[in-house]
C-alpha cells in the first residue's frame, strides 16, 4: 500500500493522466474474454491486487505480493493525502446521491479533503463525452469511478484526455461502502480474508462475478508458474 501511493504521488506530480486498475480475480477473467478491456488492462500504467484470490495466484506464480491494495483502501488514502496536500479528487459513480454521500462521508473523516465535485454513474456510453466535459470543468487531479468492472476503466481510457486527471482509477463498490449503503463485514469476517462471503449473502447481482472465482482459480492451477 505505501509503496502504491508513492508511485500515485509520482503521477500527481507529473500532471499527466494515467489510469490504474484495482485487480480482483473475477475482473481478470472477465479481461480473458473482453478484448478492449483486456487492452485497457494490459496498457494500464499501474496494476494493484484487489483481492486475496490475485495474492494466491502471485505466490503460487512465485512472485508473492505483500499485501492487498484495494480500491476501497485508496479511496480512503488518497482523501487523507487530498487533506494534507490539496489534491482535488472527483468521485463518479453508484445510484443517485450515493457518491455524494460519500464525498460527505470523507470530508467528515479527513478534513480538508478537497473533493471538488460528484455525480452518479448511470448514464449511457453514449453520454460519455458530456460527462466528461462536465467533470474536466472541476479541474481533478484524481478521479475515482465506481460504476463496475469493465465499465469504469473503459470510461476513463474513453474520457482521460478530456478530463486530464493525473490518477484515473476504477474503484467498484466503494462509494455504497463509504456511503453507508454497504455494510462492511463484522471485523472477524474481515481477518478470516471472508468479507467476499458477507458482500455475496448481501447482494446476489455478485453471483454473476462469483461465477468467474472458480473459473480464476481452474487456470491458475492448470497454467504453469
Ligand atoms: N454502477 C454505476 N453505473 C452502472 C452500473 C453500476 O454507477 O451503470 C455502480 C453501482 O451502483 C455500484 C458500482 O457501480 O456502486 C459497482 O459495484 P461492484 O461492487 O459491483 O463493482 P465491482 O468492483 O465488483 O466491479
Amino acid at each position: 500500500m505505501d509503496g502504491t501511493l508513492r508511485i500515485l504521488e509520482k503521477f500527481i506530480a507529473s500532471k499527466t493522466p494515467h489510469l490504474i486498475v484495482t485487480a480482483d480475480a473475477a475482473g481478470i477473467v472477465q479481461a480473458q474474454s473482453d478484448e478492449e478491456w483486456n487492452a485497457i488492462f494490459r496498457s494500464a500504467d499501474l496494476r494493484t491486487p484487489d483481492s486475496v484470490g490475485v495474492l494466491w495466484a502471485a505466490k503460487r506464480a512465485g512472485k508473492p505480493i505483500k499485501e492487498k491494495v484495494s480500491g476501497v483502501d485508496l479511496v480512503d488514502r488518497l482523501c487523507s493525502l487530498s487533506a494534507d496536500h490539496g489534491y482535488r479528487i472527483y468521485f463518479l459513480g453508484a445510484a443517485p446521491g450515493v457518491a455524494e454521500l460519500a464525498a460527505e462521508k470523507l470530508r467528515l473523516k479527513h478534513p480538508g479533503c478537497n473533493i471538488v465535485g460528484a455525480r452518479h454513474g448511470f448514464f449511457p456510453q453514449d453520454s460519455d463525452a458530456i460527462v466528461a466535459q462536465e467533470i474536466a470543468e472541476t479541474r481533478p487531479d484524481i478521479l475515482f469511478v465506481a460504476m463496475g468492472i469493465p465499465r469504469q476503466e473503459k470510461f476513463i481510457r474513453a474520457t482521460q484526455s478530456t478530463i486530464g486527471a493525473s490518477v484515473a482509477m476504477g474503484v467498484g463498490g466503494s462509494f455504497d461502502v463509504f456511503s453507508g449503503r454497504a455494510k462492511r463485514a463484522p471485523m472477524l469476517l474481515q481477518k478470516l480474508k471472508l468479507e467476499w462471503l458477507w458482500r455475496l449473502i448481501l447482494n446476489p447481482r455478485k453471483i454473476a462475478k462469483a461465477k468467474n472465482l472458480p473459473v480464476f482459480a481452474w487456470r491458475v492451477l492448470t497454467s504453469s508458474k
